[in-house]
């Protein structure tokens, strides 16, 4: 295992970010090369703690001479991200500078331009510069898994159709309850990758075979448990064995057998009006349309003083906030469905 660093030069004097990259070299230069990144939103740790364990388990690998496929892993993004308390609070998010989210805004070119990425960073704030250094390493492979949570949720994965559905062999070895499936029209880093390859010839390319792009939702910010990471680390190892990254007991993942929603038939509950939060459902509970997901006190005390907010139709809750202040339009849960949702969605992603 090689462990070097990037080094990020600050925006200011006396500044410097240091980016711990661990690499391992593979036997065979047919095999598949991955990039494992995690915490480029930098309050989302179980993928840090999933890399704890994965690189655990890659070093035994190499030291048994199973490594066939090169492997980078970026267990911590984002250190600008992760520096930034504000009032006691960590903003992993946004770059406060700059108020863009530390996940959009990739740069968007065709694989051919990948070194120039990286040239001439000295144009470039320390924010571009991570995500330029982050971009140019995933481009490097075949292979990207980007790791992210969501606040209360499933174990879930935004997978750019190109991919689907020979990616149901990530979702099945990491367990998770559902895939959304993404149209390819935003900026973030997995949607970058996949818009590298889609454009790597004149022609764009709507299918991606023997590749992959994706952002895994491990669940929520705060499961961030040794068990859990132990099971996600063994489920990416799994993972590679099924794609000839490493070689190991050769057993066969099932079938994906949750559920498959496009983006346009994700639900985003949203508060009529500002005011506590009071659920009556959960993450992980079917409702059909019409149930009661939420209360809102808009007016604590008074008779008229409460807002109901009821399933729009049938589906699987995904995800939940963890606030319990709901502003007006904020988002509640998503809920996938069978069906599209009535609600008009911008192109590109779900969240800001
Ligand atoms: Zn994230």
């Amino acid at each position: 295992m090689d462990v070097s660093e990037i080094i990020i030069a600050g925006d200011t004097p006396g500044i410097e970010w240091r980016l711990p990259v661990f690499r391992f070299k593979g036997r065979t230069a047919a095999a598949p090369k991955t990039y494992i990144q995690a915490a480029l939103h930098a309050n989302e740790l179980p993928g840090t703690a999933l890399a704890h364990f994965l690189l655990q388990r890659l070093q035994q690998a190499e030291k048994d001479g199973a490594i066939l496929g090169d492997i980078t892993v970026v267990p911590q993004a984002n250190p600008i991200g992760a520096a930034q308390s504000h009032f006691g609070e960590l903003q992993g998010r946004f770059d406060l500078g700059s108020r863009t989210n530390f996940n959009r805004d990739s740069p968007l070119i065709a694989l051919g331009d990948r070194d120039r990425l990286i040239d001439d960073l000295d144009r470039y704030s320390a924010t571009d510069r991570l995500k330029r250094q982050l971009l140019h390493m995933a481009l490097g492979a075949d292979l990207m898994l980007d790791l992210h949570c969501d606040d209360e949720a499933l174990q879930y994965a935004y997978i750019d159709d190109a991919f689907w559905p020979e990616a149901g062999d990530l979702a099945s070895a990491l367990d998770m309850e559902a895939v959304f499936l993404s149209d390819g029209e935003s900026s973030a880093f997995e949607e970058a990758v996949a818009y590298a390859w889609k454009y790597e010839t004149g022609q764009k390319k709507t299918r991606l075979p023997g590749r992959l792009s994706v952002t895994v939702e491990l669940r929520g910010t705060r499961d961030v448990y040794p068990e859990l990471a132990r099971k996600d680390a063994e489920g990416v190892f799994r993972f590679l064995v099924a794609r000839g990254v490493v070689t190991g007991d050769e057993e066969t993942i099932a079938p994906f057998a949750g559920i498959v929603a496009p983006l346009d038939n994700i639900e985003m509950i949203r508060a009529p009006e500002a005011g506590a939060i009071l659920f009556h459902r959960d993450i992980g509970e079917s409702v059909k349309a019409g149930d009661l997901l939420a209360t809102i006190l808009t007016r604590p005390g008074l008779a008229d003083g409460a807002l109901e907010v009821r399933a729009p139709q049938d589906g699987l809750i995904v995800t939940r906030v963890s606030t319990r202040l709901a502003r007006r339009r904020s988002d509640l849960m998503k809920i996938a469905c069978a069906a599209p949702s009535s609600a008009v969605r911008k192109p590109g992603s779900l969240e800001a």
